[in-house]
Parts: structure tokens; sequence; C-alpha cells
């Protein structure tokens, strides 16, 4: 019998941060073969999806080959594959493609997906930013909308340079940043016959702050930075609803637009419901100290699909590094119980909240006791957290010259205006039966 069937078993779901991070360590233990299942060939580097929406970067910078990355661990199989049913009492998974695939370990690491919170038409018409397809989508509809303009200046009383971005988390605040550098930069330096001045962005947060788990000194920061920027804020603000045409705030204020950006919130990918496995906030995962799923052996889940902990009882955010250590972590659990030994409870090594809204305008609250930074340093802080959560050395290297040199040259990435899906915009449909009063 060959030496890697007598090798237990390790079936990932996901190869984001975190089931990459459990795969890798696994692999290199050698005492494991892994079949890692993602739906996309690549790993997604999401904190930087609002560069590739706006134009910035390419999607080679934030996808990595999953085939390249395990290229020198032969006892990871990669499975191109759409998981649609979860059967955690055996440890299996079915695709939408027909497979099976049973372990003696199963780890769901299938990430999240946007929250639309029942908004009515929040689903059918906004961008969510929570892939590298999502990314590129959203830049093709940016795109079009600046050549749709640039064609037709009547389209602009038709709301055609109004984005709205909804939430002031860290996905709105970068995009909200790095749309208005875009429009300074590239749009206008570019569009000759445009009325780029008419363009507003707006960013409207259900909360009275941006960025609410930072620091006041940060909400300020960040706020003074997009006014700069020319964003509008509108905080204590709630869109009620969303049309193809526009969309209805809580103070009443209807707003046309033909570019709704929705990063207000995540609940756990789809194969979370009906697993039968214990769910709590956002449909997340519920799991013990050591990650596992409680009344499921072999059972763990991970990073943004799960709830998990810290030493407060507060569960964790939903961060890279939370979910590359969470994986890493379960590796070692993983091994401990092939091996006998007793698992560990995970503990989250803190290295602090960060986010970039724009050109050296960038805010860091580092460490467990938030040292706070801004400006370059706080940019530099950034480029070394988030460098540490690529894969591989050479990825590392290849990533951080691309990012610097992205960042002090002057120059874009591509702009093209690839996903016509999200590029043709009908412009007949809507919105004036339905608009109501004070339209912008
Ligand atoms: C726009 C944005 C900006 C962010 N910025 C930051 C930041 O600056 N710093 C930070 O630390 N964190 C940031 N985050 C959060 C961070 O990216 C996530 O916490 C992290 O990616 C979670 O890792 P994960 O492995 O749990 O899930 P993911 O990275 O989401 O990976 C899940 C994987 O599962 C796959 N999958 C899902 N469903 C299925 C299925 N049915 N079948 C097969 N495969 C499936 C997906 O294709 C994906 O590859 C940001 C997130 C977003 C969206």
């Amino acid at each position: 019998m060959a030496l890697e069937t007598l090798l237990k078993h390790v079936v990932i779901v996901g190869g984001g941060f975190a089931g990459v991070g459990c795969a890798q360590v696994l692999a290199r233990s050698g005492k494991v073969r892994v079949t890692l299942i993602d739906q996309h060939n690549y790993h997604q580097f999401q904190p930087l999806f609002y560069q590739l929406a706006s134009s910035e970067l390419t999607p080679s910078d934030v996808g990595f080959s999953l085939r390249k990355i395990f290229r020198k661990l032969p006892n990871v199989d990669i499975k191109l594959a759409e998981v649609n049913a979860v059967e955690p009492k055996a440890r299996s998974v079915s695709t939408k493609e027909g497979q099976h695939y049973q372990g003696d370990f199963l780890v769901l690491a299938a990430g999240a997906q946007a929250n639309f919170f029942s908004t009515p038409g929040a689903s059918a018409n906004t961008f969510p930013l929570y892939s590298l397809i999502d990314a590129e989508r959203l830049r093709s509809r940016i795109l079009a909308l600046f050549e749709d303009a640039d064609r037709d200046a009547k389209l602009i009383d038709q709301g055609a340079l109004n984005f709205v971005i909804v939430g002031g988390g860290a996905t709105g605040t970068e995009m909200a940043g790095g749309l208005a550098d875009m429009i300074h930069s590239t749009v206008t330096a570019e569009y000759e016959d445009l009325a780029v001045s008419s363009a507003r962005i707006y960013l409207v947060e259900r909360g009275p702050t941006l960025l609410a788990p930072f620091s006041a000194r940060a909400h300020d920061y960040a706020s003074n930075v997009l006014h700069r920027g020319g964003v509008i804020l509108k905080l204590s603000t709630a869109v009620n609803e969303v049309h193809p045409g526009h969309v209805v705030l809580s103070d009443g204020t209807t707003l046309k637009t033909r570019c709704v950006i929705w990063g207000a919130g995540l609940k756990a990918a789809a194969i979370a419901t009906g697993s039968g496995l214990p769910q709590g906030r956002g449909g997340r995962i519920n799991v013990q100290p050591d990650l596992a799923v409680e009344g499921f052996p072999g059972v763990y889940a991970l990073g943004d699909f799960a709830n998990i902990s810290g030493p407060d009882g507060k569960a964790l955010p939903q961060l890279g590094s939370v979910a590359q250590q969470s994986g890493r972590w379960a590796a070692q659990n993983i091994l401990a119980d092939i091996e006998g030994r007793t698992r560990t409870p995970f503990h989250y090594k803190d290295k602090g909240i960060m986010a970039m809204i724009g050109k050296n305008a960038a805010i860091a609250e580092v460490g467990e006791h938030r040292h706070e930074l801004d400006g370059v340093v706080a940019y530099s802080m950034w480029l070394g957290v988030h460098l540490a959560l690529l894969t591989s050395l050479q990825v590392k290297i290849e990533t951080f010259v691309d990012w610097v040199w992205d960042y002090f040259s002057r120059g874009r990435g591509p702009q093209l205006l690839d996903r016509s899906d999200a590029a043709r915009i009908n412009w007949h449909e809507d919105d004036t039966e339905t608009e109501k009063p004070g339209a912008a």
C-alpha cells in the first residue's frame, strides 16, 4: 500500500488565509495528506480589493495561484470545485461538480459573504467587495460610468457620477479614499470632456463615526482625509432601499446613482446554512477554544467562517491575521489529535488594526496596547503586517516591490473595462415614478 494512503486525510474547504495557513503547517509536518478545495484556483488577498476596484492594482497583485503556492508540497492536493453540501458527522463534503470528499478531519474555512440585512433591493442593485470578481466588476462599473458620462453629459443629471458607498468600516472607508484618489488623479487627467467636478462620493454609515473599532483621534483623522478628498459623509444614516437608479436614505433623502458599493456587513459563506453545525452571530460556526466544533469530532471551523472567542469572551474580529493564525493553530491541534496529545486553546497574537484611507494617509493602532500611528509611518506598518499574511517568501518579495512601486509612482494600474455584465448600464431603467422630492 502506498505510504500516502496510510497517512491521515484532512479535507479543507477554502483557500483563504485560514485554509492556506492550515494546509501549509499540516503539509510541512509530513504526517498527513491534505485535499484543499476552493471554488477559485487562486488565493485572494482581500485587503487590497479596493485598490483593484479603483484601478490602482491588477488582479495578479491580489490573486495568487493555489497550485503555485503548494507546488513544493506534494501532499497537498488542490481541487477546484464549489462545495454545496457539508456532512459534518461523516467529515465529508459534496461539490456542485458531483464529487464527494471524506476525511479523517474536516476543516471548514469558507470565509464570508456580504450581509445585506434584508435591505430592499440591496442584493440585486449593489456591488459588494468580497471577492476578486466583485472587485473587477466594480472597477468595470466605475469606468463604464465615466465613459458613459463622457459620451453623454446629460447622464450626469441621472446620477452617472454619483457613487454611494454603504458602510463606514474599513472596507467602505478605504474604498471611498481609493475612489477619491482615482477621480483626482486618473479621471481628471484623462477625461478632457468630462465635468469631473460633478462627481460625488457619498459614504453612508449607520453609526455616528467611521472606523468604529478605532480611537476618536483616528475617527477624526479618517473624516478629515476623506473630507479633503471631497467625500460627503452621511453619518448616523442608513440606506433603507436600493433601486436600479437611486437609493433612499433613512433621513428621507434620495440619491440618484448607478453605483452603490456595499461594505456594510458580513455573514458566513453560504455552506454554513443547512450544515447542521451550531451557528452564532452572522451565521458563523461557533467553535470551542481549541477551534474544534463541539459534538462533531474531527471537524474544525476557522477564520471568517467561525465565531472564535477572544480572551474577554467576545468574538475576535474578521481579520486576515485572525484567520491565518487560527489556520495554523488548528493544524497543530489536528497533529495533536493524530499523535494522541492534548489540544491547546487558540491564543490570538494581536498585531493591531489598520486602515489605508488614500495615498500617504493610513492609520494604525499597533499591538495589544493600540499604539496610534498615522501617515507614512502607519502605511509602513500596514505594509509590514500585510506582507506577513502573504503565503511565501517569493510572493512577499515580488508583492513588496509591486506595492511600493504602485504607491510611489504616479501612474495607476490598467483601467480595463473587462466585465461587460457590470459595465452595461440600462439608463432607461428605474427611476422617475419612484423619485422623491429633494433628489440630489
Ligand atoms: C474589502 C476587504 C478588505 C479587508 N481588509 C483587511 C485588512 O486590511 N486587514 C485584515 O487583516 N483583514 C482585512 N479584511 C478581512 C480579511 O480579508 C478576512 O478576515 C480574511 O480574508 C478571512 O480569511 P478566511 O480564510 O477566513 O476567508 P477568505 O479569505 O474569505 O477565504 C475563503 C475561501 O473559501 C472559498 N469558498 C467559499 N465558499 C466556498 C465553497 N462553497 N466551495 C469552495 N470554496 C469556497 C472562497 O473562494 C475563498 O477562497 C478585509 C476584507 C475585505 C472584504
